[in-house]
């Protein structure tokens, strides 16, 4: 038994116990709105919780920082907290044990938890309800604009759906960037007009990111204690926010330096990520909103306040890009993984069976935009929505990697990676392992992709306007391979029609070569 364990008094009673989950850390859950003597909080650093994946290092540390301090603040507020580390729970199966012998220890009559985001542990704890001889309830996390129990009203198991339409209903039903009945500047959508690459005089504009030192020693301790197996790179000092002082700063700085120029330069990708430019003028805000230390709705109405303020600065292209990710798809993607599961993380539409290479956990590949994304995921388990689908990820499509490897990779190393957010977005929207349900095509795309959206081919081993030729860019020959092999699959789809036009106005010599170079690849991808 552990120290603290051990050190419970025998005779404390307390009536219900509540269940504060890892990324439950909502401080404005109804939860807190009363002290109530008679209830106690518990946190818990799970061994479960670090095991059915390997996670990135600096996930774990901001994690653990953020459930302790979201402790403290709680036990300021005078409320009954109970944070065991993995010392505590060491001892314990699961969380199921661990909570079985809380409620003893306790004489509790009453257990209570927030809707788990995940599926698993969503099963584990309706299991859990129902083997226990107290009552039980399960509250919403009052997070997302969407309750749980309304998100049927929008998404159908097995069924496409696509955001724009969704998207539309949300701005309407919370009146969010609209005018009466009509959308603020006329238009839902100002996609074509953000999406730029990002020149050399550009780059010199692009502000420094606003970084936080939180002290992780004591947590690596643990880690090393305990033989957690981490991926990435970590050292005592944390760069991610973990209180809320600290998650408003960010978004503060961020609408005062990125949010002018967010959608302008959303897509686009730069090897020049020294210290000073590697987030570009995304908001990093993801493990915050993830961990529910900030709201959505906080931090939509907080962008829109900034634009509202400086509307010379701000226009309406980069706001409504900024609020289209978080407002529609956010929400959207929880939709799609709450009404599919468990199916969805089965779902394998083209039959994807290779295994994922080395460098994907090393970065230590020839090709540039590849070693960039992921050598920048291993330093900072972060890497932007481009990279991650149309590097990384389209990477993954062309060679056909199984999605559970796939889906291992994506959970494992980003710092917001959350089954509900990240499945639906590998599976689903990168990978079209789901047929359709998230997006009506592939992202596939071909090396001229990456050299239109960032300055990657230029330091690159390969040529990307060479398809078959020794140091041609793999994925040319890749993409054509791809496309040629799923034709029955893409081949109606009008969104590309043309493509397959442009496959066949080549001749049949120039086809058999970039098949057999492509052949060549997929043989071993270990070569490039
Ligand atoms: P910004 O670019 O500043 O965007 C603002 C916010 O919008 C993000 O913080 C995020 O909350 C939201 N957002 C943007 N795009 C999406 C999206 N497609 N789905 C859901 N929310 C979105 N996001 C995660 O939070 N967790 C994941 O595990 C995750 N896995 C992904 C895997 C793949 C293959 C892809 C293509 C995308 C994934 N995303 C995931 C979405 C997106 O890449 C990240 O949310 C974003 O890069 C986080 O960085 P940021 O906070 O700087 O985002
Ligand atoms: Fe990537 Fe090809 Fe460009 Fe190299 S040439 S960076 S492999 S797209």
């Amino acid at each position: 038994m552990s120290k603290k364990i051990n050190k419970l008094k025998e005779n404390e009673q307390f009536n219900e116990i509540r269940l504060i989950l890892g990324d439950q850390l909502n401080a404005s859950h109804s939860w807190y709105r009363e002290k109530r003597e008679d209830v106690l909080y518990v946190i818990a650093e799970l061994h479960q919780e670090q095991h059915y994946v390997t996670h990135h290092i600096q996930k774990i540390q901001a994690f653990f920082a953020a459930m302790s301090m979201f402790g403290d603040a709680l036990k300021s507020a005078g409320h009954n907290v109970l944070y065991l580390d993995l010392d505590d729970t060491a001892e314990f199966d699961d969380l199921p044990a661990l909570l079985s012998y809380l409620l003893k220890h306790f004489n509790a009559r009453q257990f209570t938890y927030q809707q788990p985001d995940e599926y698993r542990l969503s099963e584990q704890l309706k299991a859990f309800s129902q083997s226990i001889d107290c009552s039980t309830d399960c509250v919403d996390t009052e997070h997302f604009y969407l309750r749980h129990d309304e998100l049927n009203k929008y998404f159908k198991a097995d069924t496409g759906h696509r955001l724009e339409s969704f998207y539309r209903k949300l701005r309407q039903r919370f009146d969010i960037l609209m005018n009466g009945d009509e959308p603020s500047g006329g238009k839902w959508n100002y996609d074509k007009s953000n999406r730029n690459k990002l020149k050399k005089d550009d780059l010199k504009e692009v502000v420094a990111p606003l970084l936080f030192s939180n002290n992780v020693s004591e947590i690596n301790e643990r880690l090393k204690r305990h033989n957690i197996k981490t991926i990435g790179n970590g050292t005592d000092e944390l760069l991610w926010p973990v209180t809320r002082k600290q998650a408003k700063e960010l978004l503060s700085f961020f609408c005062d330096h990125c949010l002018c120029l967010f959608g302008e330069f959303q897509d686009a990708m730069t090897s020049e990520i020294s210290d000073k430019k590697w987030s570009l003028y995304h908001s990093r805000i993801s493990f915050a909103l993830n961990a529910k230390i900030l709201s959505p709705a906080f931090v939509v109405d907080q962008a829109i306040k900034a634009f509202e303020e400086n509307p010379s600065k701000i226009s309406i292209e980069q706001i409504e890009g900024f609020v289209r990710q978080i407002l529609g798809w956010r929400e959207f993607v929880r939709g799609i993984y709450w009404l599919n599961m468990p199916k969805y993380k089965e779902k394998n539409h083209l039959e994807a069976d290779r295994d994922l290479p080395e460098y994907f956990w090393t970065g230590d590949t020839k090709m540039n935009c590849l070693k960039q994304a992921i050598s920048q995921s291993l330093d900072y388990a972060y890497a932007h929505h481009i990279q991650r689908l149309m590097v990384t990820g389209n990477f993954m499509l062309l060679t056909g990697i199984h999605p559970d490897q796939v889906d291992e990779w994506y959970l494992g190393i980003y710092i917001d990676a959350i089954e509900w957010v990240e499945l639906p977005n590998t599976r689903g929207m990168s990978q079209f392992a789901d047929g359709g349900i998230v997006g009506s095509k592939a992202y596939a795309a071909s090396g001229n992709y990456i050299q239109k959206m960032s300055d990657y081919c230029s330091s690159c081993h390969y040529k990307v306007k060479l398809k078959a030729e020794d140091n041609a860019c793999p994925l040319n020959s890749l993409y054509w391979h791809f496309m040629n092999k799923h034709k029955e699959k893409f081949g109606n789809n009008p969104r590309t029609t043309m493509v397959y036009r442009n496959w066949e106005k080549q001749s049949d010599t120039e086809r058999q070569k970039v098949l057999e170079k492509a052949e060549k690849i997929l043989e071993d991808l270990s070569i490039l």
